[in-house]
């Protein structure tokens, strides 16, 4: 580059997708269900574009300053990038048409699976619980540029008058994120693919440039995470290699290369010897470098963009500060990007002031970025008034009633060791096989059953006091009515209540546990067309009263089948809601954890035998940095057991984790001490059961045998063969049969189906240990 183009002196790394009003939510599924054409639905992501760009100059972001990322997706960011450089699965093979390309119903078919041929796998996005798809990558894979969606769009931009910087992952951490494709042989690594991959990133760097843009944006997280299988030594090598070809390309936009979720650590300086523009490092995880000057642009990601306090400005000025004390060249950005947080507080009209006034969502983030490069171009006395105002903020919100409850205080300092352990297994077991009797392979589901429509009407009609409580309680019993019938008639052995009371399974707890608040519109993607709505953990927790024990004694009322009591465990409340940030996560987890200890020793005492407390995001939260995992597993595994440990022997407790990479965890779901666990494993083909095997797992395992995450339907062969190789490995008598996840995301007609070929696959399987 002759000329480098000046780096916008505040920036964000990334914008909420998916509306104010999850426009692109509704427009996708519309078009899924063949209810607008593929031309519909981008006019209507166009709309949502150019609002975004509108948006974010309202809010103080340069027009034309290549502050305005271009970050859209319809559904992944790791999908986009796949597609972009033709890293199509080979089953999927079909979708590149003539002339190489992929068009959007292509794009969705690899996420969404389409007849016998099953979707890209789907995994957690670093620390978060965004998913992202996985790449198939092996030496056949036919690198080429195969979508210029991002080119149109800056394109797009750039007619409306605006300069945007173009966002997407970079070569690196794509194929750190990849895994290999089916037919790659034993040893092949993705990585090994890099030199063929730089030159369709070269072609699409040249590309951008011609539509206008003058910076781009490579997301490299995976520079930043131990928790990826290559050898750092080889990671460091890629990102040199990469940097230097990409750097070297002869028509290009100044490259950014930003890393959100910790620090680069010993990545930083080889980043740095490379051609590239400019480095993003996250200052909220990542602590200031040491021992490094450069003279690129170093931007320091100073405003969390993974949580939703308004924080210390003052602070992340003073970080700035000390940036500069690195390079000459200092900007301000979010510490990742903001589709972890929903778009505006000022959309919440139903949370109280003093809270909102502890808050900032996305818009007002992007505000606190534009303070503080005011600050750091017209000095900090511009900006003073406001970063006193963060500060005086801050202070109420310590000093606030509720954030330190005594009695809470009292009841986690006084915990000691036993309240932490249950008795020993085997007379567990033998009293659990005296008081369940349940057959061998037992068959259940993991909790939800569909959330159809009506449920969704007659709670937003209690929410809005069209019905009463007793007319809601009566519709959602109906459904328990139904649930349980539609079980009894499959033949499921342990059965639930399917929670249609539940519009999600931590804000339900949210909503009636002190200390919690919930919002209206705080929408964040999960993955595809999915939203949750995180809740804010911002006092001490407790219960008020029993939550969850007359929807599940009624369902026990219903039938003579034990039916399992469903509780979301103290780790999963604390990923899936936005935590305070004022105590560490250990103190509120074992708060959470009393609360649910109290709720278990309810639902024993009305007679619920079998409790499942679901952890799904265990290993979510595992920290990037190894050196952080012995104290993160320690708490959390910690707080799961003072949830648990206080029931009788014959009480059977069970766990659920939505994830198949066992392996880093599997030692601290051993120590989770329950009696049965639940794990998704359908969709990578029980790829998890050898780990389980070799890690002397010795309680009830029931390894997921169909995926819920699309409409698919299994067929008897195919649980069939999963259950056999499950069987093939683990103590027949650990084995339970049970989907990968909860079906609450599935249609009736399909679960149905579903669970009646699981259920055939069972007796068959059944049999055939009988006669042997
Ligand atoms: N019990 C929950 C359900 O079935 C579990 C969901 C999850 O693991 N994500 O919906
Ligand atoms: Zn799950």
């Amino acid at each position: 580059m002759t000329t480098i183009p000046a780096f916008p002196t505040g920036t964000i790394l990334g914008y909420p997708r998916i509306g104010r009003r999850r426009e692109l939510k509704r427009a996708v599924e519309a078009f899924w269900a063949g209810k607008i054409s593929a031309e519909e639905l981008e006019a209507a992501a166009a709309d949502l574009r150019a609002a975004t760009r509108e948006r974010l100059a309202s809010l103080g972001l340069g027009r034309t300053d290549s502050s305005i990322p271009e970050a859209f997706s319809y559904y992944d960011q790791v999908l986009d990038a796949a597609v972009t450089v033709g890293a199509v699965p080979q089953r999927f093979a079909r979708l590149v048409k003539d002339d190489g390309t992929i068009d959007l119903a292509g794009y969705f078919t690899i996420a969404r699976g389409e007849g016998q041929d099953t979707p890209a796998e789907m995994t957690k996005w670093f620390d978060s619980n965004y998913h992202y798809l996985v790449p198939e990558i092996g030496p056949e894979t036919d690198f080429h540029l195969a979508s210029d969606r991002l080119i149109r769009e800056v394109a797009e931009a750039t007619a409306s008058g605006y300069r945007t910087r173009p966002v997407i992952v970079g070569p690196v951490t794509f194929l750190l994120l990849s895994k290999p494709s089916v037919d790659a042989p034993e040893g092949f690594s993705p990585l090994d693919r890099l030199d063929d991959l730089l030159p369709v990133y070269a072609e699409l760097l040249a590309a951008l440039t011609a539509v206008g843009a003058e910076w781009v944006q490579l997301d490299e997280p995976g520079l930043v995470s131990e928790s990826i299988e290559a050898p750092r030594d080889v990671v460091l090598a890629a990102t040199a290699s990469a940097y230097t070809s990409l750097g070297g390309a002869p028509v290009r936009p100044a490259i950014f290369v930003a890393a959100p979720y910790a620090s680069l650590d010993d990545a930083l300086p080889v980043l740095l010897e490379t051609p590239v523009e400019a480095v993003g490092i996250d200052l909220v995880k990542g602590d200031l470098p040491s021992g490094i000057t450069t003279d690129k642009v170093l931007v320091g990601g100073v405003i969390d963009g993974h949580n939703i306090w308004r924080g210390d400005l003052e602070g992340a000025f003073a970080s700035l500060e000390s940036l500069k004390g690195l390079s000459p060249h200092v900007a301000v950005s979010t510490s990742t990007s903001l589709f972890h947080v929903p778009h505006d507080v000022e959309d919440e009209p139903l949370l109280e002031e003093w809270l909102t006034n502890w808050l900032a969502f996305a818009d007002q983030k992007v505000g606190q970025v534009a303070t503080l490069a005011k600050g750091l171009i017209e000095g900090k006395a511009a900006i003073q008034s406001e970063l006193d105002a963060a500060t005086e903020a801050l202070e109420a919100r310590h000093a606030a009633a509720g954030v330190r409850d005594g009695a809470v205080r009292s009841r986690t300092a006084a915990l000691t060791p036993e309240d932490f352990s249950r008795g020993d297994y085997a007379a567990r077991l033998a009293a659990q096989d005296e008081a369940l009797n349940l057959p061998f392979l037992p068959t259940t589901t993991i909790g939800s059953f569909p959330q159809t429509g009506d449920i969704r009407k007659t709670r937003a009609a209690l929410v809005r006091g069209d019905i009463s409580v007793e007319e809601y309680t009566e519709a959602m019993r109906a459904e328990i009515r139904r649930v349980v019938d539609l079980q009894e008639e499959i033949g499921l052995d342990v059965i639930v209540h399917g929670e249609p009371e539940r519009n999600d399974m931590v804000q339900y707890f949210a909503e009636n546990l002190d200390g919690f608040a919930v919002t209206q519109n705080g929408w964040v993607q999960s993955y595809g067309s999915r939203c949750t709505r995180p809740s804010i953990l911002w006092g001490d927790v407790s219960r008020p009263a029993p939550i969850t024990v007359e929807w599940s004694t009624y369902t026990q009322s219903l039938t003579s089948k034990p039916v399992k009591g469903m509780l979301t465990g103290p780790v999963t409340i604390l990923a899936w809601s936005f935590v305070r940030d004022d105590q560490p996560l250990r103190e509120t987890a074992n708060q959470v954890a009393l609360a649910l200890r109290d709720e278990i020793a309810d639902l024993e005492g009305s007679g619920i035998g079998i409790i499942q407390v679901d952890e799904p995001a265990l290993r979510e939260l595992l920290p990037l940095k190894t050196k952080d995992h012995a104290d993160y597993l320690d708490w959390s595994v910690g707080s799961f057991r003072l949830a648990t440990a206080g029931v009788e022997d014959r009480t059977q407790i069970h766990t659920h984790l939505c994830y198949s990479e066992f392996g880093v965890v599997i030692d601290a779901i051993n120590r989770l001490d329950a009696d049965v666990t639940s794990i998704e494993a359908a969709r990578s083909k029980m790829e998890v059961v050898p780990d389980i095997k070799h890690s002397g797992f010795g309680r009830g395992i029931g390894p997921g045998v169909y995926d819920i995450h699309s409409p698919r339907v299994p067929s008897v062969e195919e649980i069939s063969d999963l259950i056999e190789i499950a069987l093939g490995s683990i103590p027949e008598r650990q084995v339970w049969v049970n989907p990968d996840c909860g079906l609450k995301t599935r249609g009736y007609d399909e679960t149905v189906q579903s669970l009646t070929n699981v259920l055939t696959a069972t007796r068959a399987a059944r049999e055939k240990a009988a006669a042997k």
